[in-house]
């Protein structure tokens, strides 16, 4: 099989990978580099948990993909993950959290449900009078993202997959039987009659915290709307809001942070961790979200081109999942399984609550 894979993020260098180690000749397109700073993949760090709120389906995609980037760190000698575990602030006994735990408890991962006041001791400082609990995940951690997606695309070159650096547009004389476009938040650009995902800006902050904050956890805080870890790799303690925006384009958006949005992550990070409250912001990053309405990911055929798939809608959580969701596209495109009826085409309605709410 010839196999196209346009776009070298996680999602495409992961299914270009996965399709080679199949036994496809498989090229990968990319239109600026593998892991671009301008790509949702470039960023410095990604979080992985298991937990997704009811949806075991996500949750085990989660658990198979983090086996599958410990084993690339392994064979390759790159360090890629940082094991520092992750805290659920849950604000209340019966929410993302509480629905989490039921789902981590019959899948068979480690979690633990921890008072306010054990879990101070998971960070140099906490301010946790307002929560009701944290779901603790033992054995989720911190992927060095742009390092990791890169590694991916190398990693695909060494099993015999080409690389072709350029821009790819959709036109029929595609020479390939396969061709599957992982264009993030490009793919509404490319196919904007189909493809309803929506292209906002998300600003990230990095803080500069004592010592104590190295190999501090990841933390989300779900119905706060705000997320981070702790001082990975030297790059500062992290503080992500996760509010809305206005629809921006992935090429042009102007990557400085909005005054509001650092006030807001100084704010949240003084008042949940008040040993933060005058640290300096060390660090910045705008990215975008591709959202789908509903949080799941797009997967599906292009109606008119069979041999085509359009895979995206990572809608802030597809990080993670990257080899994961590879090995399940290419089940798919080798016709070993159905895509699932949450991934595909068309209307989406209702929210499934995937990433943090804002
Ligand atoms: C601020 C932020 C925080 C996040 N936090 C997390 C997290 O903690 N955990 C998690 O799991 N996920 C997280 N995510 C989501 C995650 O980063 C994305 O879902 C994921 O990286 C998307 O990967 P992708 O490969 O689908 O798209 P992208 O990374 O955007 O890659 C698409 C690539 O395709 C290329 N391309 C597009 N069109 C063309 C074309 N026509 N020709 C050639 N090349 C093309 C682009 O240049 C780009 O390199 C976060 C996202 C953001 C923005």
């Amino acid at each position: 099989m010839e196999a196209l894979v346009v776009g070298s993020g996680v999602t495409g260098a992961s299914i270009a990978r996965e399709l080679a180690q199949r036994g496809a000749h498989v090229t990968l397109a990319e239109q600026y580099a593998a892991g671009t700073i301008r790509s949702a993949s470039g960023g410095d760090t990604r979080l992985l948990r298991a937990a997704h709120g009811e949806a075991g389906w996500y949750t085990r995609l989660a658990w198979r993909a983090r086996t599958q980037w410990l084993e690339l760190q392994e064979e390759s000698g790159t360090r890629i993950w940082e094991p520092v575990g992750l805290a659920w602030f849950a604000r209340s006994a019966d929410g993302f959290e509480a629905r989490s735990r039921e789902t981590l408890a019959r899948e068979g991962i480690a979690h633990e449900w921890l008072t306010p006041q054990t879990a101070g001791e998971l960070f140099p400082t906490l301010a946790a009078d307002d929560l009701a609990g944290v779901l603790w995940e033992p054995d989720a951690g911190v992927l060095h993202a742009r390092r990791a997606t890169q590694l991916l695309a190398e990693d695909a070159e060494r099993l015999g997959v080409r690389r072709h650096a350029g821009h790819v547009e959709p036109d029929a004389g595609l020479p390939a039987d396969v061709v599957v476009w992982a264009c993030g938040a490009w793919l509404p650009k490319l196919f904007p009659e189909l493809v309803e995902v929506r292209v906002e800006r998300r600003d990230v902050f990095f803080l500069g915290g004592e010592t104590t904050w190295t190999g501090a956890p990841g933390w989300v805080d779900y119905d706060g709307g705000f997320y981070g870890h702790g001082d990975v790799g030297g790059l500062g303690v992290k503080v992500a809001p996760d509010f809305p925006s206005d629809e921006v384009d992935p090429d042009e958006v102007d990557r400085l942070p909005l005054p509001a949005r650092e006030r807001e992550a100084r704010d949240y990070a003084a008042r949940r961790f008040p040993a933060l409250a005058n640290a300096p912001v060390v660090g910045v990053r705008v990215c975008q979200y591709d959202l789908s309405h509903d949080t799941h990911f797009l997967v599906d055929r292009h109606p008119e081109h069979e041999s085509w798939w359009l895979v995206g809608g990572g809608s802030g959580h597809g990080f993670k999942h990257g080899p994961a969701l590879a090995e399940y596209v290419a089940d798919c495109i080798e016709g070993r399984c159905e895509r699932e009826a949450m991934h595909r085409l068309g209307a989406r309605t209702g929210d499934a609550g995937l990433r943090t709410r804002s």
